[in-house]
């Protein structure tokens, strides 16, 4: 009979129970067995749990699994064939994306846009369990770094990611709108490259923070008063690049309006729902408007040494913890999101 281990499993939408789940057997020649310390909560996860499957990727059967993919865990062991930089005792931070390897994006290298991606915690059971089975190449050490920051690389990967797909130089300008977690991990990200950030949110604390990360203005109105907040900002110009965090889809024609002509919009926030938006603004500025999917291994290499290097201002951020036994109650608090919710964390190994 195989030893139990207990786990916050979604059974389907919007039903989470603690229920045993079968431990992981002896882990595969390259795989590693993780006990999950620290998992992050983000908005995908929300969508999962409300059932709204629409807003992600792949044709998959979504229920019951087990969430988290913000996951930060100690290596338990190791398969035969492991790397040797992995040993038992490490902790790890999870890039969560597996690419089929065979479709177009997977074939140029671009695997975090694969036709049929897995992601641990959302097509497979991630890190709200005891411990977890995954392959060795999703696991990057993390050094000294403490558990709770490390459960945060994975939104700072998203946040690096958007800024690869911003093409950004230092000394240029870009607005980010929306100063949740990854709005707040791209302001972070952006001023460590030496770019200068407007962000803008309707929360002020969530202005507050962003300030804190690095940017040069906050700011939050109506469409005219951001028009305006921005024009200042520039000296008439427009920013060459706005990020869209917020998951909003108004807020794709707001990024298309301010933006300059011949500059980027990136889209990172999911929203299931059509965006309202004049599609003669793209031609007449030529603009380029392009997605940004999760995080190549290179992205979450690097969100491995900001995270490091932030570790203080990231603190900031994490404003909620539950242990493992309540995660239904993580999940309400980030639906419920009150103005000081920022990142909400579950402890899986410091059971209570
Ligand atoms: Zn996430
Ligand atoms: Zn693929």
């Amino acid at each position: 009979m195989s030893t139990r281990v207990l786990a916050a499993v979604t059974k389907s939408p919007g039903v989470m129970v603690l229920d045993d789940v079968a431990e992981p057997g002896p882990p595969g020649p390259q795989d590693v067995i993780l006990r999950p310390e620290v998992v992050g909560i983000c908005g995908s996860d929300l969508h999962m749990y409300s059932g709204e499957v629409g807003a992600l990727s792949g044709a998959h059967s979504f229920f019951p699994r087990v969430q988290g993919h913000e996951l930060c865990a100690v290596i338990a062991e190791t398969g035969p064939d492991c790397p040797g930089g992995l040993r038992a005792g490490d902790r790890v931070a999870v890039w969560p994306l597996r690419g089929c390897g065979r479709c177009y994006p997977c074939r140029i290298g671009r695997a975090n846009a694969c036709v049929s991606l897995e992601l641990v915690g959302i097509h497979r059971d991630g890190g709200l369990q005891q411990l977890l089975c995954v392959p060795a190449p999703q696991v990057f050490g993390v050094g000294d770094l403490d558990a709770e920051s490390a459960a945060f690389i994975e939104p700072m990967s998203i946040a690096v990611h958007a800024l690869q797909r911003a093409g950004l130089h230092p000394g240029r300008r870009v607005v980010v709108l929306g100063a949740g977690p990854i709005g707040l991990a791209t302001v972070m990200a952006a001023t460590a490259a030496g770019v200068r950030v407007m962000a803008t949110d309707p929360v002020a604390g969530r202005r507050d923070l962003a300030a804190r990360m690095g940017a040069e203005l906050v700011a939050w109105g109506d469409r005219a008063e951001l028009l305006a907040a921005v024009a200042q900002w520039t000296r008439g110009q427009r920013p060459p690049r706005v990020i869209d965090t917020t998951g909003d889809p108004a807020a794709l024609a707001q990024a298309a309006e301010m933006v300059c002509s011949a500059g980027r919009v990136v889209v990172v926030g999911m929203s299931a729902a059509a965006a309202p938006l004049r599609s003669g603004i793209f031609p007449e500025k030529e603009i380029d408007v392009v997605g940004s999917s999760c995080a190549t291994a290179m992205d979450f290499r690097a969100a491995v040494r900001l995270v490091a290097d932030h570790r203080d201002s990231i603190a900031a951020l994490l404003t909620h913890r539950f242990p493992l036994t309540r995660a239904r109650e993580a999940m309400e608090t980030v639906i419920n999101s009150q103005a000081d919710v920022v990142k909400v964390l579950i402890n899986v190994s410091g059971l209570k």
